[in-house]
């Protein structure tokens, strides 16, 4: 079927060679749809591992799913996505006791199903990685465009203060958050303005590990008007650790936003304190704490298109914030960028 469907592919775009910025979702997703048409894709990403906000921090004997708590889908594709790969065990429902605070009481969260990545939330981005060509590890510091027409990548190369090159590809997709990619695109792409407009919110994440299992009555609940924002049992997600308890607490991200040069001991101390009068429990001697800032969490302003596209200069750029933000919208996103890079060569 595969091949099939690749020898009918005009000549031209089997031999094109495309560079995608980011081995998160929408660039995982986005190199897939075009692997699948017969280009040539290589994926780079500045981390060691793929899935970006889609992501596990591994810590002593505790794992929390630090960026993306829990996605849902609506679109058909991304739900029939989502199902393959319940079918191979990358993801799960997770039937979590969700509740939200209002008024001091905690009221049931309804809604549709949450998915997650199990047994982590990385796993999802594992599986959609499977068979593609990705370089980890390569923090893309430039784009030059060659007099051929084709594209060169500048990265940082793992030999300290050396920057190495690849170059010869004919389109570009970057997915990272939109104050990097600004950095990263020519000024002469055509949709800069736009990128520019592109806003998003910081996100403070408190990891907790206790080391006795604590049943609070909910596995995750949304709370408004205060820096926290959310508080998730981790390990109540299917496939994790039950024998300990891994509570995840986000801020919110106006207070987040304010707070983004605070000192972190401060913002611990201060998302400790309300977690505590939150869920009563003595966190004050936790067997495991952490904080993690995110500079880049969820989209506060979006251009609210598929993904911004240059077709003189065969750019794109993509990512959650194009759509609103949630992996979803990253997913869909990812899809958009590879079908315009996928015209630009029919
Ligand atoms: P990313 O996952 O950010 O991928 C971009 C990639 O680009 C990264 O891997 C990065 O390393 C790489 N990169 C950036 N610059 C460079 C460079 N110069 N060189 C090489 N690589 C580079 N969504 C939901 O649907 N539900 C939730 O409950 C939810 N909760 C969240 C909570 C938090 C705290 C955070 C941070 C996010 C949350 N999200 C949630 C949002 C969700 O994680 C994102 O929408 C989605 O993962 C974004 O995917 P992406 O591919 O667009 O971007």
């Amino acid at each position: 079927m595969g091949l099939k469907a690749r020898d009918s592919m005009p000549d031209t775009t089997k031999m094109k060679r495309v560079a995608v910025i980011g081995a998160g979702l929408s660039g995982l997703i986005a190199a897939r749809d075009l692997t699948a048409k017969g280009f040539s894709v290589t994926l780079f990403d500045k981390s060691r591992g793929v899935g970006g906000r889609l992501s596990t921090r591994y810590a002593e004997a505790y794992e929390f799913d630090h960026g993306a708590q829990y996605f849902t889908t609506r679109d058909e594709a991304f739900a029939s996505l989502v199902k393959t790969a319940e079918s191979a065990g990358a993801v799960a429902p997770w039937p979590g006791r969700a509740f939200y605070l209002k008024t001091g009481l905690l009221t049931a969260d309804t809604g549709g199903a949450r998915w997650v990545g199990t047994p982590r939330m990385n796993s999802f981005a594992k599986y959609l990685a499977n068979g593609l060509d990705i370089a980890l590890h390569h923090r893309i510091k430039k784009l030059q465009k060659s007099s051929d027409g084709t594209w060169s990548l500048f990265f940082e190369s793992t030999e300290k203060g050396k920057i190495q090159d690849r170059s010869g590809y004919h389109a570009i997709i970057c997915t990272a958050p939109p104050a990097q990619a600004t950095a990263l695109l020519p000024q002469s792409f055509s949709e800069y303005a736009t990128l520019s407009e592109a806003r998003m919110d910081a996100c403070f994440a408190l990891m907790i590990g206790l080391d006795k299992v604590v049943d609070l009555g909910w596995d995750s609940f949304r709370v408004s008007d205060l820096p926290v924002a959310w508080l998730a049992m981790n390990a109540s997600k299917p496939g994790r650790d039950k024998t300990k308890t891994t509570l995840m607490v986000h801020s919110d991200p106006g207070w987040s936003n304010e707070n983004v040069e605070t000192d972190r001991a401060e913002i611990q101390s201060i998302m400790t304190d309300i977690t505590t009068a939150l869920t009563r429990l003595d966190l004050s001697d936790p067997a495991y704490v952490t904080l993690h800032r995110w500079l880049y969490a969820s989209v506060n302003q979006s251009p609210e298109r598929p993904c911004l596209v240059d077709g003189s200069q065969n750019l794109v750029a993509c990512g959650d914030w194009c759509l609103g933000g949630r992996v979803e919208g990253a997913a869909l996103s990812g899809k958009a960028a590879a079908k315009a890079v996928t015209e630009m060569f029919s």
